[in-house]
């Protein structure tokens, strides 16, 4: 058995990161940016008006002068003259404050006629001008890689930006194994059940940027398993679900190695999902995932997300760790490190009475998988631990 350490970096020894494409901003959103991006332009790209107004001269920022008003600067029309002493120009927010003008009096602080105003209040200390590239200037550079936000969206747009290059999806075929399955909205027999971790995996996959295939379920016979991981092949990640403990009807190792498959490792020292496996099938990375339906999902946080980030550029590094103190005390954990189901709340963490790897209702109540490495001793309320936020 190894550490979690050392199989996930075995399985960051299996992966690369995929090709760029390129790609409409307005598809780009979630995306990994792969190369940096930089401004070809100032923005704004001209002192602007922030406020509806009058555009002077800031010598003529004074209580009770009144303003010759010579014309009018609107958003996407500029006024073309030249503003003087004793003059103004009527002004609305975003557009060119023009040439002579340094000072921008609010609407509300003027009484106005048609062609005359008087300043009736002077309490501003600063004029409302954005000088020209307030917000950023040629050469401000966007770093790679990075996930597209809503927000990079924006400022690459506000840089006239209208193609990026991405890393590519990732594609992930899914198969679930054993004869008792069915998939949801399917009639079960008695003895049957309904294939869950499945779709949890897809989500949780697809919500990090991975294209995923439900294949077909394969029952535990080595034709269908063999059908199922032919069926899987160009992919660029292979995930077997279940089949691979050491029971009569776990068959998926022997026929992914019939097939070609060069195993890196079996076994992790983790609770839940100690039987988990890992090889090369061709081009394909593989992770064959324990069946219980917790251990699937905590195997796809700890292993399967750090893989995809890997493959998109990111890095390839364990999700983050956060701090934070325990509301209850804690026994002292075994030889295998324990991810267990837990809530935070108010900062404070409290694991789940219940640590059954197939109560997918606990599992759906936590927000946190509390860490406890191997042989972590007894701890006491208040002890500070450390946990992967769900
Ligand atoms: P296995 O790893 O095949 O021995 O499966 C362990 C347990 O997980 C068994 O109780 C299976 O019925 C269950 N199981 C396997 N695959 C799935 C799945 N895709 N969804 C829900 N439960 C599963
Ligand atoms: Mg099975």
């Amino acid at each position: 058995m190894i550490s979690v350490e050392e199989a996930l970096n075995t399985l960051f020894a299996l992966v690369n990161p995929l090709e760029v494409e390129i790609v409409p901003l307005r598809e780009a959103a979630g995306r990994v940016l792969a190369h940096p991006v930089t401004a070809q332009r100032d923005q704004p790209p001209f002192p602007a008006s922030s406020m509806d107004g009058y555009a002077i001269s800031d010598s003529d920022y004074v209580t009770g002068r009144t303003l010759q008003v010579i014309g009018e600067a609107a958003a996407g029309t500029r006024f073309e003259g030249t503003v003087d002493q004793g003059q103004a120009v009527r002004i609305f927010t975003g557009a060119p404050v023009p040439e002579g003008a340094t000072w921008v009096v609010v609407q509300e602080d003027v009484d106005a006629t048609k062609d005359q105003i008087t300043i009736r209040e002077t309490s501003e200390s600063n004029p409302y001008i954005r000088p020209a590239g307030t917000d950023f200037k040629t050469g401000k550079t966007l770093e790679a890689p990075q996930i597209l936000t809503p927000q990079l969206i924006a400022l690459l747009a506000s840089m006239n930006i209208s193609k990026v290059s991405v890393t590519r999806h990732p594609d992930v075929a899914l198969i679930s194994t054993g004869t008792e399955l069915v998939m949801p909205g399917e009639s079960p027999g008695p003895d049957q059940i309904i294939a869950s971790n499945t779709f949890g995996l897809k989500a949780m996959l697809e919500a990090i940027g991975a294209r995923v295939r439900v294949l077909p379920i394969a029952h535990d016979t080595i034709p269908a398993l063999t059908t199922a991981i032919k069926l899987a092949k160009g992919s660029d990640l292979i995930i077997t679900i279940g089949g691979a403990s050491v029971g009569d009807h776990d068959l998926v190792g022997d026929v992914a190695e019939t097939l070609g498959m060069e195993r890196a490792f079996y076994k992790v020292a983790m609770r839940p999902g100690k039987p988990l496996m890992a090889g090369k099938l061709g081009n394909a990375a593989m992770i064959g995932l324990p069946g219980n339906p917790v251990s699937a999902m905590v195997c796809g946080v700890v292993f399967v997300q750090p893989v995809i980030r890997a493959m998109l550029g990111l890095g390839k590094t364990p999700l983050p760790h956060a701090k934070a103190r325990i509301a209850q005390d804690l026994p002292e954990n075994g030889p295998r490190a324990h991810y267990m189901r837990a809530r935070i709340e108010d900062g404070q963490v409290t694991a789940f009475e219940r640590q059954d790897s197939a109560l997918l209702t606990v599992l759906a109540q936590a927000n946190a998988l509390l860490l406890r490495p191997p042989h972590d001793p007894a701890l006491q309320t208040g002890a500070e631990v450390a946990f992967v936020p769900l």
